[in-house]
């Protein structure tokens, strides 16, 4: 067996030792005499597998107790209709702050079931930079503020937390789409009203989405919501109202306690620093290849880039195909490459795609 260095930016890679465990435990899960896909999501070893996974991320992400973990379907993508249709209330607008890809289509959304005000918009820039706070500008009554804090396709990734009181806007719940890097760094989940991603980028398999929500802001949903969806009933029945990804969430765990084991978020926000400069260090001393992104908002976790020559393009994919370096292709709206450096990443990946780099730049350069 042999396998390749996967920069794919989701679904992506996953810790090994999370693997292994895995296929461990495929036939027999600890001696259940069944394998995790197999149990009942009611019966006694299933739920101590959820409640493990719920009790590993709070303590992780230092959820506090006035915050409730859903384990959801959807995707991301889901949950940009299943957030207005919760939150509103008898608000009928909600403000956006777009910064790319991402929070563009969560805006195009929203505008399905409200009045979405953009409070702030980096495209003029090109979606390379994060407007900052004292520039946005809320409307007067909204019932929430989203943001995507890592924009995947652009990598423009947050400098600061959105902290609404530093602007006078205490009383705007905050969203924030955590998506592509939930527990790649340090979040003060108080700052936040609902925090949310899809798992298949720095947490497991694709399918399960992850919500964290306040709980002052349940029971607020409009009467069109999907039962199924419905915040306050997916948290009033600890996210089993219907059966919820049971295999998702088994591996999600694992992948919790691989960073527990990884010394938690700090330990692994280290690694992921040490990362990023590695990488972003090598294309800035270099005029082979270009970063686009305002270096303030260079994102950890995707780090697109652009050969100068870009007749070389598919040079480069087939060359780094061959050196076991994969997924590097950029994204169809940007173009160039991109390589998604999320936790289950070594730094010793990074170093051989920086050493490729390297070596097919002095070549063709
Ligand atoms: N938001 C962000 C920031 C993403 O990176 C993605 C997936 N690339 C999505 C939303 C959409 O997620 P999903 O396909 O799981 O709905």
């Amino acid at each position: 067996m042999s396998r390749v260095w996967n920069f794919s930016a989701g679904p992506a890679a996953l810790p090994e030792e999370v693997l292994k465990q895995a296929a461990e435990e495929m036939l027999d899960w600890q001696g259940a005499g069944m394998g995790v896909m197999e149990m009942s999501h009611r019966g006694k070893e299933f739920t101590s597998i959820a409640e493990a996974a719920e009790a590993d991320l709070r303590e992780l992400m230092a959820v506090p107790d006035n915050y409730r973990i859903l384990f959801m379907q959807g995707g991301a993508i889901a949950e940009n209709a299943i957030i207005p249709m919760n939150l509103l209330g008898q608000h009928d607008s909600a403000d956006y702050v777009v910064t790319g890809a991402w929070s563009a289509k969560s805006l195009k959304e929203a505008r399905r079931y409200c009045k979405a005000h953009v409070a702030a918009s980096a495209e003029a820039g090109g979606f390379t930079s994060v407007p900052a706070m004292t520039e946005w500008s809320l409307s007067d009554d909204p019932a929430y503020l989203f943001t995507c804090t890592n924009e995947t396709i652009g990598g423009v990734e947050y400098p600061f937390e959105p902290d609404l009181a530093a602007i006078g806007r205490a009383e705007v719940p905050v969203v924030a789409d955590v998506s592509s890097h939930i527990l790649s760094r340090a979040m003060d989940v108080s700052k936040y009203g609902l925090l949310f991603g899809g798992a298949q980028k720095n947490i497991g398999p694709a399918g399960l989405t992850i919500v964290i929500v306040r709980e002052d802001l349940l029971g607020r949903s409009v009467p069109a919501c999907p039962t199924a969806f419905d915040y306050k009933t997916v948290a009033d029945n600890g996210s089993m109202y219907n059966t919820p990804p049971t295999y998702a969430i088994y591996i999600a765990g694992l992948v919790f306690q691989w960073l527990k084991r990884q010394g938690g978020v700090a330990a692994i926000e280290a690694q992921n620093i040490a990362k990023a400069k590695l990488l972003y260090d090598y294309l800035d001393a270099s005029d082979f290849y270009a970063s686009k992104v305002d270096p303030a908002c260079r994102s950890r976790m995707n780090v697109p880039f652009f050969l100068a020559d870009e007749s070389l393009n598919e040079v480069f994919l087939a060359e780094s195909k061959a050196a076991g370096l994969v997924q590097l292709k950029g994204h169809k709206s940007v173009g160039g490459m991109r390589a998604s450096i999320y936790n289950a990443m070594p730094l010793a990946g990074v170093q051989a795609l920086v050493d490729f780099m390297r070596d097919f730049a002095a070549r063709k350069g």
